[in-house]
């Protein structure tokens, strides 16, 4: 039986399940390092790859399997490989796919790990990147050379929820010989499918949304078949950036309330999102499910809602924004996003405080700019708390 025409919510529940003989309900978790052969014969079978099976658990697990063919199924794609986090699926992404002397384009506006890597780590291996604004299709075009081999973003760009159109810049890529990478953390396939819209690769960091409860590290990098296997899988053999049969057994079951988390997220990010547009002393409020948001009408055609995280300028710096964040009573203060809790990030002093003021000016994230990754309580407690550190300030 295959489930090619199950809808979405359904993949999430039903894809790859494999019982074992004590014919279990939820999915089994294979805490193993290691699988035994019947016979010598028959373990150099598997190691030679002549016979399909489970090996060694740095590559080969069927749990890790089974989270990937159902991440795989949401997001649509030919395959998929577990990573051990969202940070060593782009490094595996990176090196499966550039050698020294390429040349990747990439947003300024991704997580500030991913451009130490490429800007950085990267660099050190001969691989030059240039970045460019998430939202200047030209900019992508003309930051192109000869060796050109991959396009980086993600959509929407924490903090701002700047939208990139991937459609269009997939064909840039294609123009110039590229893959187009979409790290698709911020909206998860729930939300938004890179690969529909003409992308090559997804990267996940299953840590946020995937999982959703704030309890493991994972990612996952997506694409064809023959990228996949051909190119990523030889380096997780090789390298081990392996995700771990406990995590991914998380992950999988988080997988299953992926669609409605998704909606609550984005439904209760839209109420606090209006709500915050009236608040004096709010100077600016970001969320790509607002009529304000300058790509609002690109974000509605490729996403299914606005997302979960709201970002917003108050009025008074970082003095007055701080005040907020002291002020409140339930949100909690911390840089992790995609949790069903609600977290508060003053990102010029957290995340993006490495980057230096100049770069913050340039990338328009102000000493006022306050990120709310919005979670599932009851939007009326998360509206009472923020009142109460709006009148702190
Ligand atoms: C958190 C994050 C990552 C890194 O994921 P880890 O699992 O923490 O390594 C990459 N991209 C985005 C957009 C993220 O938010």
């Amino acid at each position: 039986m295959t489930n090619d025409d199950y809808q979405f919510e359904t993949l999430a529940l039903r894809t790859g399940i494999h019982r074992s003989q004590f014919q279990e309900h939820s999915e089994a978790m294979y805490l193993t390092s290691s699988f035994v052969f019947d016979s010598a014969a028959q373990a150099a079978d598997r190691f030679a790859e002549r016979e399909p099976g489970y090996i060694y658990s740095r590559f080969t697990n069927p749990t890790v399997g089974a989270m990937q063919e159902r991440l795989g199924a949401l997001e649509g794609a030919e395959a998929c490989l577990g990573m051990a986090s969202g940070m060593s699926a782009i490094l595996a992404c990176a090196m499966s796919l550039l050698k020294s002397g390429d040349h990747v384009v990439a947003s300024h506006s991704i997580f500030g790990s991913t451009v130490q890597l490429f800007g950085g780590i990267m660099k050190r291996f001969g691989v030059e990147t240039t970045f460019v604004s998430p939202t200047d299709v030209q900019a992508w075009e003309r930051a192109v050379t000869p060796t050109t081999r991959l396009f980086f973003l993600e959509t929407p760009s924490n903090p701002l929820t700047e939208v990139s159109d991937i459609a269009a810049l997939a064909q840039v890529a294609h123009r110039a010989g590229a893959l187009l990478a979409v790290d698709n953390c911020f909206c998860t396939p729930a939300v938004q499918k890179p690969l529909q819209l003409g992308a090559d690769i997804v990267i996940h960091s299953a840590t946020k949304y995937l999982d959703g409860q704030g309890r493991v590290l994972g990612g996952a990098v997506l694409g064809s078949r023959e990228f996949i296997m051909g190119s990523v899988y030889p380096f997780l053999r090789t390298a081990g950036p392996t995700l771990s049969a406990f995590n991914a057994w998380v992950i999988l079951k988080g997988l299953e309330t992926l669609r409605i988390r998704m909606d609550a997220h984005a439904s209760n990010a839209l109420a606090l999102a209006k709500w915050l547009e009236e608040q004096p002393g709010i100077e600016r409020v970001y969320y790509p499910g607002l009529p304000s948001h300058p790509q609002h009408e690109l974000a509605m055609r490729q996403q299914r809602n606005g997302g979960g995280i709201v970002s917003f300028d108050v009025r008074g710096g970082q003095e007055a924004a701080w005040r907020i964040v002291d002020g409140t009573r339930m949100l909690s203060i911390t840089a992790n996003l995609g949790d069903t809790k609600s977290t508060i990030t003053h990102p010029a002093s957290t995340t993006h405080g490495r980057i230096g003021p100049q770069a913050r000016a340039a990338a328009g994230i102000g000493d006022g700019l306050l990120r709310i990754a919005v979670g599932l309580e009851s939007i009326d407690d998360i509206k009472a708390d923020l009142a109460r550190g709006m009148r702190g300030a």
